[in-house]
């Protein structure tokens, strides 16, 4: 063969060797090494390398027609048929690991389902004694042999193995993964048959390295797994894990990290600030825990995920992480000292589903007399979740719900204006239940809409019926989180729900009571301009609780800030409570919006309030939420009189 006809011949193979190159530069440069699923990833494509650089040098020497030019060119092809040989078993291996599922596999059905690899390994190493595999006819021409049939028929096994496997896990694994190998196993295999067919087509390597590129590009890559931030996998990384370890019954020891003071370190300190500390703690992490382990659930909590059964490891591990924040982080050049708690079960024994954990992640935990590890036992409040949630069926469908009506009053004449609608729900088997324990849990299950329904529906009745109107009022507040507001058609629903009643919108008012997650800021943003156009009117609940940010509270078309009662409350405790609550009142008129307190429960607050000239008050020292009747009882006192309701108590 002349130069131009080898290069030709040769080209597919050296296409394949550089794709092999650059995948393996990139996935080296990006450090995916941690995983048994990159380190066979980077297996397949050395193989794949070493693949390519043999039949490179084959083609190169083949036809050259001299003893040592044979003997480079047959040895070089013996190389690429034992490495050749080894890239359909190690991809249905890769295809197990993407499926969560190489753990369940045991070392005799291991041995069992190498058997036939092994054996054509045998078969290619024993081809210089017996050709088997190809040999050289008297012309010198390559010949392939029955060999050669049966190393395509185990690679067809193993195909069929992986998409067996594939199929199996359909649903454990993304969209985008299982669509990505279910494309790299169609072109694996249209390799395949393209050279059986014609021997002359050396595109089936190519077709290999064809794929791992897309399997770098789609499976390998994590970006859209990975929390900017602090470099963990982020929350939907771990819903989308539980939910695959749960489905292929993986057991992992699950350790949650609740950093309890971060809501106040991010409110006084900044956002940079605790979002350097969540950095410094997530470093800590990798220090002693495999970076794949680690997630972070939310602004205050990783969750950590061992797999097996090892309770001791995992207790160790929670011990060591706890005895850490003994000491100061460092943050950005800020030192602080951080409370932490931890809690510890292993899933499915503790945490049957998802949901459970995410649950352990975001409520609130129980104070278990100052213990800082919880365990076994201590996780039973997860259970009242479940209760809860049939409490939350029963009610809607025993109509146990009641809306109340707390007053909201205008400073300083201290006339109740209008009052906030809240919710409550008594149940025949828990009795009372707060509205702060079952709106979280109304909200993961998806009720939330009914009960966001039942609510508007009772206060357009109420608003309806006139009585807002002959006492005055200029409306009613109704709670709304961010997760009901962002739902698809939303504000159609709201919109049609007013208007069955033919009440004005703007007697009702919405209060955002959940802080703003950046990804749902755009479409909040929407619906309140879409429901504001309406002639809604909005306020935002819990200012200065929470993450709520500032630019996301300003940025958005809130008529009222309604501060939350912990500033109040803390402002009596000392300076740095009073500067807070004094500036978020300056900051809030600055904007152009109104101030609402609620929290008053005392004269001093009262008394501070007044000095400061807020707009509107809420709290126990006028009256806790009524039951309809008697707030509208008390509100007729109060017109009776034309005096304050205080005045009137007194
Ligand atoms: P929120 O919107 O911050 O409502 C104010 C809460 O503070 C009410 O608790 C009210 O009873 C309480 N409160 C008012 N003044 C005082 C006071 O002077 N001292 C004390 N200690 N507490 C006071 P409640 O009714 O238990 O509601 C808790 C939370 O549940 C509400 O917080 C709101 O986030 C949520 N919620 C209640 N009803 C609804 C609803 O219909 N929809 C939604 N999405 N959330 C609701
Ligand atoms: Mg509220």
């Amino acid at each position: 063969m002349d130069d131009m006809a080898t290069l030709h011949y040769s080209s597919f193979y050296i296409c394949s060797a550089l794709l092999c190159i650059s995948c393996l530069c990139y996935t080296l440069i990006q450090g995916r090494v941690t995983r048994r699923q990159n380190q066979v990833y980077i297996l397949l494509l050395l193989t794949m390398l070493f693949c390519a650089l043999s039949s490179i040098v084959f083609v190169f020497f083949d036809g050259r027609y001299t003893a040592e030019a044979h003997f480079i060119s047959d040895t070089a092809r013996f190389v690429s048929y034992v490495f050749h040989d080894a890239l359909s078993p190690m991809f249905a291996y890769y295809v197990l690991l993407v499926c969560g599922n190489a753990w369940r596999i045991s070392r005799s059905s291991l041995i069992l389902c190498a058997t036939p690899f092994l054996l054509s390994e045998i078969v290619i190493l024993m081809n210089p004694l017996t050709d088997w595999v190809y040999y050289y006819d008297d012309a010198f021409q390559y010949c392939r042999n029955w060999g050669a049939y049966m190393i395509y028929a185990v690679a067809f096994f193993y195909m069929l193995i992986g998409l067996f496997n594939l199929f199996r896990y359909w649903y454990a694994i993304t969209d985008a993964k299982r669509y990505a190998l279910v494309f790299f196993i169609a072109l694996v295999a249209v390799g395949i048959f393209i050279q059986i067919l014609w021997l002359d087509v050396q595109i089936e390597l190519f077709m290999d390295a064809l794929a791992a590129l897309g399997l770098m590009l789609s499976i390998e890559n994590e970006d859209n797994r990975l929390d900017m931030a602090t470099g963990t996998y982020n929350r939907r990384a771990l819903i989308f894990d539980l939910k695959n370890f749960i489905a292929t019954n993986q057991v992992f020891q699950v350790i949650g990290l609740r950093m309890t003071d971060m809501p106040s370190v991010h409110r006084v300190m900044g956002a940079a600030a605790a979002e350097a500390f969540l950095r410094a703690v997530a470093d800590y992490l990798r220090t002693i825990l495999p970076p794949y382990c680690i997630y972070y659930a939310n602004m205050s909590t990783y969750i950590i995920l061992i797999h097996g059964d090892d309770e001791r490891h995992a207790t160790e591990i929670a011990a060591q992480i706890l005895d850490r924040f003994d000491a100061q982080w460092t943050g950005d050049k800020l030192e602080t000292r951080l409370n932490a708690t931890v809690t510890r079960g292993a899933l499915p024994k503790d945490f049957p589903t998802s949901d459970d954990v995410l649950f352990m992640a975001d409520s609130p935990i129980p104070a278990k007399d100052g213990k800082k590890v919880l365990s076994g036992r201590d996780l039973s409040y997860l259970l009242r979740r479940l209760e809860v949630e049939r409490a939350l069926h029963r009610g809607l469908d025993g109509n146990l719900f009641e809306v109340y009506y707390q007053p909201i009053l205008e400073s300083p004449s201290l006339r109740i204006k209008s009052a906030e609608a809240l919710l409550r729900l008594r149940d025949p088997v828990l009795g009372s239940v707060p509205p702060a324990e079952f709106i979280p849990i109304a909200e993961r299950t998806g009720l939330i809409d009914a009960l966001g329904d039942y609510v508007l529906e009772e206060v357009c009745m109420f608003l309806a019926a006139g009585i807002p109107d002959e006492l005055y009022l200029t409306g009613i507040s109704v709670n709304l989180s961010t997760l009901q507001c962002v739902q698809p058609g939303f504000a159609r629903r709201v919109k049609s729900i007013v208007s069955r009643f033919g009440v004005e919108p703007s007697k009702i008012n919405f209060e955002i009571t959940e802080s703003v997650a950046p990804d749902d800021y755009d479409a909040l943003d929407a619906v309140i301009r879409d429901l504001k156009s309406a002639g809604f009117t909005f306020a935002m609940g819990d200012y200065g609780v929470g993450y709520s940010n500032l630019q996301s509270v300003f940025a958005l078309d809130f008529d009222m800030i309604k501060i939350d009662k912990n500033i109040l409350w803390s402002a009596e405790k000392g300076n740095v409570g009073r500067a807070i609550l004094d500036n978020s009142v300056r900051m809030i008129r600055e904007m152009n919006r109104k101030i609402l307190v609620e929290g008053v429960e005392t004269e001093e607050q009262l008394r501070t309030l007044t000095r400061l000239s807020v707009d509107y008050l809420q709290g126990f020292y006028f009256s806790k939420p009524l039951p309809k009747e008697d707030f509208v009882a008390l509100a007729r006192s109060q017109q009776k009189t034309t005096q304050s309701i205080l005045v009137r108590r007194a």
